[in-house]
């Protein structure tokens, strides 16, 4: 589960991570308002933000630094009036409903800093960098050794030592160190006390010298978490934070049902029982020549009205140009998918190919009962195994 940048701040201000202040609004009106708000506080200088669930903004045109409330205003505007498109959001880009609006800070130099889960390990890991900032995706493609990382032991969590390591082998200096090794491991605590997979903040920066910081302030000043879905039944507080609007809808529909439902760019529309065979599945429809328009997983148990569900869904999706079911029933009994495709055919009615084949338990009652469906929908066919019923998919939608 994703946050916005404005509540990972608050999350981090919370931990005892220095942020400058903002405020969030939903307009240009109150975008010009917060400037002057600010600026009573003495701020001269203010970040507009498009507030997403992707990064890449400052690529995007969805950073936008303001010295005025005039151009906040009119800053705010722009980025409201039109989908934002960065190199995290798909071509068309996504809709910007709320935007931050932050003090403006004077940068020394960017780092970055992050918590994140480590497959390889099986352990958190923290990583850092002194080429923080937005160009931290090619830092790590074509520079990879100015990425440092200390591997945390999930019970002890970041140690003071890693954590100096860290701020000082990306470079931090003087007064600095203590600040960043401060930050660092509040942010490894926030991690693991908020069953983090993601807590990253990028940049962490230094401002320039000042009086009460003859160093520099250590300050962050973009955050992006993502969260365990499985852990927010004991983190409320968190799954509180979640902005439905910027999930996929179908994916919100399909939760509902407990399907497993990942929208994909493809044609062919997928409905499979069991994550492993919804792989098979999507790569042998790769293999000849089309592409999936959704992982679907139904489950073992879905009852007929979840598998119903689950047709509306895939139908709904305007680029399905045909869909492939495919069942290997264990659990799951092929009579209850079968019953479902006529009960869909009956709710919404198929007018694309829609090609089975189903395999297990209860399959010959499943197969009489499409057989006699047959007649009332005149786009399905029956296949005899997988690559039968990918080639039969193939052919029709091509
Ligand atoms: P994103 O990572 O989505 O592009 P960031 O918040 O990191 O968005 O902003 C991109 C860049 O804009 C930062 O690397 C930084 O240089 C600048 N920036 C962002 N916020 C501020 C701020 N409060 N003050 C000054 N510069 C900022
Ligand atoms: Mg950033």
């Amino acid at each position: 589960m994703k946050i916005h940048e404005y509540q990972a701040r608050q999350l981090l201000q919370d931990a005892g991570v220095p942020v400058p202040g903002g405020i969030v609004v939903e307009n240009a009106v109150d975008a010009e308002k917060a400037y002057n708000e600010l600026a009573a506080k003495g701020c001269t200088l203010a970040v507009v933000k498009a507030q997403v669930h992707a990064g890449g903004r400052g690529k995007g045109g969805g950073v936008q630094l303001v010295r005025d409330a005039a151009t906040c205003k009119e800053k705010a505007e722009l980025i409201l009036s039109k989908n934002l498109v960065t190199p995290q959001t798909p071509p068309e880009g996504i809709p910007v409903r709320k935007l931050l609006i932050a003090d403006g800070v004077d940068i020394d130099k960017e780092f970055y800093v992050a918590m994140l889960m480590d497959r390889k390990s099986g352990k958190p890991v923290m990583i850092a960098s002194s080429e923080g900032g937005m160009n931290i995706e090619e830092v790590a493609e074509k520079t990879p050794h100015l990425i440092i990382r200390q591997t945390v032991d999930p019970a002890l969590g970041l140690q003071p030592y890693q954590a100096r390591e860290l701020a000082f082998a990306i470079g931090f200096k003087g007064k600095q160190l203590g600040q960043a090794v401060k930050a660092m491991m509040n942010l490894a605590k926030l991690f693991l006390s908020s069953d983090a997979s993601l807590a990253e903040i990028n940049p962490l920066i230094v401002t320039p010298a000042t009086e009460q910081y003859p160093d520099g302030q250590v300050l962050a000043i973009d955050a992006k978490f993502d969260f365990d879905d499985n852990a927010m039944f004991r983190q409320k507080a968190i799954a509180a934070l979640g902005d439905p609007s910027e999930e996929d809808q179908a994916e919100l529909r399909a939760q509902k049902y407990d399907l497993n439902f990942i929208a994909l760019d493809g044609n062919i529309g997928c409905l499979v029982n069991g994550a492993g065979l919804a792989m098979a599945t999507m790569d042998i429809i790769k293999l000849h020549g089309e592409d999936p328009a959704n992982f679907l997983d139904i489950g073992g148990s879905a009852t007929e009205e979840a598998v119903t569900e689950a047709f509306k869904i895939i139908l709904d999706d305007k680029k399905v140009k045909g869909i492939l079911v495919n069942i290997f029933g264990g659990i799951a009994k092929c009579d209850t998918i079968a019953n479902a495709i006529i009960v869909a055919a009956k709710e919404v009615g198929f007018t694309i190919p829609l090609v089975v084949r189903l395999e297990g338990t209860n399959v010959k009652i499943a197969r009489e009962l499409l057989e006699k469906a047959k007649a009332d929908i005149p786009t399905l066919e029956t296949a005899t195994d997988l690559t039968d019923a990918a080639k039969k998919i193939t052919a029709l939608v091509g």
